[in-house]
């Protein structure tokens, strides 16, 4: 049962930053795809529900070849998976998406709520870790922007102060000579991960690996660079023991829990293989 609240409906941007910052009990909802599902089982009681859902000013994918991809909050995973832009220049973004929960799911949930909820078996996270995104937070005191990869701080918590809220997500453009890949498994193929893997890797012109960006996603409390993974990479001339290598070096830094899904064993071997296969994909990718 969904206890009462008072329902608030801003019309712009600035508004909804000061209504947040006028009601402390008060929740943002957007998409209401993760919101409503601990409202529902009445874990989730808020005085004030704030709904972003129909500012347009925040739904937006913007690229440019110096600045990259500026995906606003209030856009849809649809909007994403669909976008041709997105598909020419960061196709990873579009597998992902393409795999991410239902096409009902897709046309209603966001990227702002997604990431603002920081489940640790979300998708968006990895995927865009290893494309070095940030995101832009605002209050009504101002604006900060933050590396994704330093945003989470716990089991569904970042360092976004009760007052702020995400406006936008900014993506890098890819360098040169760069590929990305990201996998999860799952027993129904858009179904949430028991683990998921990204990786981006930048070869230099003799082959070698130039950069490796390695993030993990429900193999700890939060989604995670697998920075000893990536070492294992950098500087040398990949090959298939290489990346066999950095899947156990990242199965061995991960920290993930048993739970119904899978035990923390199994976790770890998914890392290995996955992370295997993506650091491979990546650098054909990369090659091409
Ligand atoms: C059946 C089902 C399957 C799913 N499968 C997957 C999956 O495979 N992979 C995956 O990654 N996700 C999956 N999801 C989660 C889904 O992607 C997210 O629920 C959705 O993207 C959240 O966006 P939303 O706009 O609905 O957020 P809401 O539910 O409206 O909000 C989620 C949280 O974010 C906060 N919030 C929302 N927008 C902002 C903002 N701009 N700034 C700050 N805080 C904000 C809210 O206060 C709330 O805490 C699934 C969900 C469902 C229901």
């Amino acid at each position: 049962m969904i206890h009462d609240f008072t329902y608030l409906k801003p019309g712009t941007v600035k508004e909804a930053l000061s209504m947040l910052a006028d009601h402390d009990d008060s929740k943002i909802v957007c998409g209401g795809q993760s919101l409503l599902i601990p409202m529902r089982q009445g874990l989730l009681v808020t005085e004030y529900l704030i709904d972003i859902k129909g500012l347009n000013e925040l739904c937006y994918i913007k690229y440019d070849a110096k600045e990259g991809l500026k995906l606003g909050a209030t856009t849809t995973h649809r909007m994403i998976e669909k976008s041709d832009v997105i598909k020419k220049n960061y196709p990873v973004l579009v597998e992902m998406e393409d795999r991410l929960a239902s096409v009902q799911t897709r046309n209603w949930g966001t990227i702002g709520g997604n990431l603002a909820h920081g489940d640790a078996a979300g998708d968006p996270a990895p995927v865009l870790i290893t494309l070095g995104a940030k995101v832009k937070v605002a209050s009504a005191k101002g604006e900060r922007v933050i590396a994704l990869e330093e945003f989470y701080t716990d089991i569904f918590e970042s360092v976004m102060e009760h007052d702020e809220m995400i406006i936008e997500v900014q993506v890098p453009p890819m360098p040169a000579k760069t590929g990305a890949a990201y996998t999860k498994f799952n027993l129904l193929r858009n179904d949430m991960g028991v683990v998921g893997v990204g990786v981006s890797i930048a070869i230099d012109g003799n082959g070698a690996c130039k950069d490796a960006i390695i993030a993990l996603g429900n193999a700890a409390v939060t989604p995670i660079r697998a920075k000893n993974a990536e070492k294992v990479l950098v500087g040398k001339k990949l090959t298939d023991a290489l990346f066999a290598e950095a899947g156990e070096a990242a199965a061995a830094e991960c920290d993930p829990v048993s739970d119904i899904h899978a035990s923390e064993e199994y976790r770890r071997h998914l890392v290995k293989v996955l992370t295997k296969r993506m650091a491979k994909k990546a650098c054909e990718q990369a090659s091409k």
